[in-house]
């Protein structure tokens, strides 16, 4: 397979597996949560699915990334997810990006930027810096659309109930 091949059969995996987290996505708008999705990924295979469950469990770390990796832990009775990707719809917050930091994660793929809490760049920027041990790979910007409409859409809902004033959050890739 040439270079140019290669990157395409991984662009083509990249919107396989962040259509599967959008599926995610879709659950926790259903459920009135903030429509946030993630798949994690193991030799081309998912391993866990996630969604943002913060309402149901009243819980502020109850991200679709974190319940990803923790669900992806248990099953594999190993805290190391070295060769795992994760994909999340929307951009990880710092909490999220220091579990990928801890559990190894090979490389991360986003779709929406978060202004509020993204730390790939949006707010903080905790990929770029130099890891002492270990590097993440970083793709952002796959199907941000969709994800970013997502939520546009459910922050749209929640203001016409009246239960917020305004989000932060865009669809800018
Ligand atoms: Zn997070």
């Amino acid at each position: 397979m040439t270079l140019l091949q290669e990157n395409n059969a991984q662009n083509e995996r990249d919107l396989f597996f962040m259509r599967e987290a959008l599926k995610e996505a879709e659950k926790a708008f259903a459920k009135k949560e903030v429509p946030v999705g993630a798949v994690l990924v193991l030799e081309n295979r998912i391993i866990a699915r996630g969604h943002n469950q913060v309402e149901m469990l009243q819980d502020a770390t109850a991200h679709a990334e974190m319940l990803c990796l923790s669900s992806a832990s248990a099953s594999l009775g190993n805290w190391r997810l070295a060769e795992a990707i994760l994909y999340s719809t929307l951009e990880p917050c710092p909490m999220c990006g220091g579990a990928i930091f801890a559990a190894r994660v090979k490389r991360v793929v986003w779709g929406a930027s978060d202004l509020r809490l993204g730390a790939g760049g949006s707010w903080i920027d905790l990929f770029s810096i130099k890891h002492p041990m270990h590097q993440v790979e970083v793709c952002k910007g796959v199907l941000a659309e969709p994800a970013g409409l997502l939520l546009k859409d459910f922050f749209k809902k929640q203001r016409k109930e009246g239960k917020i004033e305004q989000s932060c959050y865009t669809q800018r890739a």
